[in-house]
């Protein structure tokens, strides 16, 4: 698959080509997102899934069978806001109705296969969903305080191989739908008891969500989108946007769109201030290098000073963590309201890479920090159950292998087109 060199905004002078351009290579992306689409949600005996419906299509759905719009309401919340998986208990519907809804329908949760708590408190999920396929999950109490997030993954897999990426390790099987990606965080809201949603001031555990788990988020926009927007949502979980991150390794096109459709908050993880090397460890840098990355970011409308961009940066020993390379950093990044995470390496069973020094990490921190951005050192969490960042995969390739599939094409392969 190919895409013409200027379909980059920054490439083309004229806005209105630049946006068309744009839209072309998002349909495209999204063209190939769809080859990798979810099984529908819905059980061997034919019964569906309510969970991951937007509002309109549930809807829908009460009006195929014979019942008031209305109803809507009422479902989404005994589903979002109690978290009901019965509708035996959902005493505002008469005893008929609920039995009506029960023949045709479920109120799914992926299947837990493990649950690990880690020394630190960080829990670790392993779902399994109905086609067998699997993802991890990881919930990370906040230190400090009653709260915590959510790590939330959207692939099975991932088409891009960042060379330090344990996840990067395994070929894209499918990806996630969004019964899939809200399953994960009400499943882990089952785990703490967290039901009903808290409201305004009640404290809750399950504070945030981060999209960093397993998978690139802007390569499943759309399923991620609507669990997103589901979760959003005030009448159920009613997280708020500004309570929502989004990891990328730099979708360019699907950054402008995520940040005009959600609002979310972005992360973006650079790790690399030269192309060359960007394009090694971040492969996907070859079709969009850091310039448009960073012009991308630049143009985010949901970062401001209260809501900044955060840049996430792994600290790899001898490969990028020189003070040479903490002052481009601060170069490239300059004027975006932003903060820069760092992430010291997390090894797994036959990575290449080591850690940087504790020294050097302060070292880098200290150039960024005095330029006037944040730079927490981001510590590693759950070490122990392999939950860290990076860290995440699970034995689906296998799955897709016995089950006779090809494995998909890594992205890198088409990057640079
Ligand atoms: N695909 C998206 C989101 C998932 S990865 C992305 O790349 O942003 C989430 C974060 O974990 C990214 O910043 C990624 O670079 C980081 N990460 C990957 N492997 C890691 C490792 N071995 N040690 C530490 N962080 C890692
Ligand atoms: Fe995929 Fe992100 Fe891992 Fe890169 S770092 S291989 S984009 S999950």
């Amino acid at each position: 698959m190919s895409a013409a060199p200027a379909t980059s905004p920054s490439r083309s002078r004229d806005g209105t080509a630049a946006s068309l351009l744009n839209d072309e290579e998002r349909a495209r992306i999204r063209a190939k997102s769809a080859q990798f689409a979810p099984p529908p949600a819905a059980l061997p005996d034919g019964r569906r899934d309510l969970v991951g419906l937007s509002r309109e299509e549930l809807t829908d759905i009460m009006v195929e069978i014979g019942e008031k719009p209305f109803r809507t309401k009422q479902l989404w919340h005994w589903i979002y806001h109690q978290g009901a998986t019965d509708f035996s208990r959902m005493s505002s519907i008469a005893r008929p109705l609920q039995e009506k809804l029960a023949e045709r329908f479920v109120i799914g949760r992926p299947g837990v296969v493990t649950e690990q708590t880690s020394q630190d408190s960080t829990r670790k999920f392993l779902f399994r969903f109905r086609d067998g396929q699997e993802a991890e999950t990881v919930y990370i109490p906040d230190r400090q305080e009653d709260r915590g997030a959510v790590c939330i993954s959207s692939q099975v897999g991932c088409t891009l191989s960042c060379t330090f990426c344990h996840t990067g390790t395994q070929a894209l099987v499918r990806n996630l739908g969004a019964a899939e990606i809200v399953g994960q965080f009400m499943a882990a809201r089952d785990s703490y008891g967290e039901w009903p949603s808290p409201k305004g001031e009640t404290p809750r555990l399950l504070s945030t969500i981060v999209l960093m788990g397993m998978g690139e988020p802007l390569y499943n926009y759309d399923n991620v989108a609507k669990a997103m927007r589901i979760i959003m949502d005030g009448e159920g979980i009613g997280l708020s946007r500004r309570r929502i991150t989004l990891s990328t390794s730099g979708v360019v096109p699907m950054m402008d769109q995520c940040g005009a459709e959600l609002g979310i908050n972005l992360a973006v993880s650079l790790h690399a201030v030269r192309d060359d090397l960007r394009d090694e460890i971040v492969p996907l840098n070859r079709k969009y290098p850091i310039r448009e990355v960073i012009a991308a970011c630049r143009r985010y409308p949901a970062a401001s000073n209260a809501r900044r961009i955060t840049f996430e940066y792994i600290m790899l020993r001898g490969i990028n963590d020189s003070e040479a390379d903490a002052r481009e950093l601060v170069r490239l990044i300059s004027g975006i309201p932003a903060k820069v995470n760092l992430i010291p390496f997390n090894p797994w069973p036959g990575s290449s890479y080591r850690p940087s020094t504790r020294e050097q990490l302060d070292r880098f921190a200290k150039i960024v920090m005095d330029a006037g951005f944040a730079s927490p050192i981001r510590m590693p969490r759950g070490r122990d159950i392999l939950a860290a960042c990076g860290q995440l995969r699970t034995e689906s390739q296998r799955l897709r292998r016995a089950a006779g599939q090809p494995d998909a094409a890594p992205e890198a392969e088409d990057a640079g087109t």
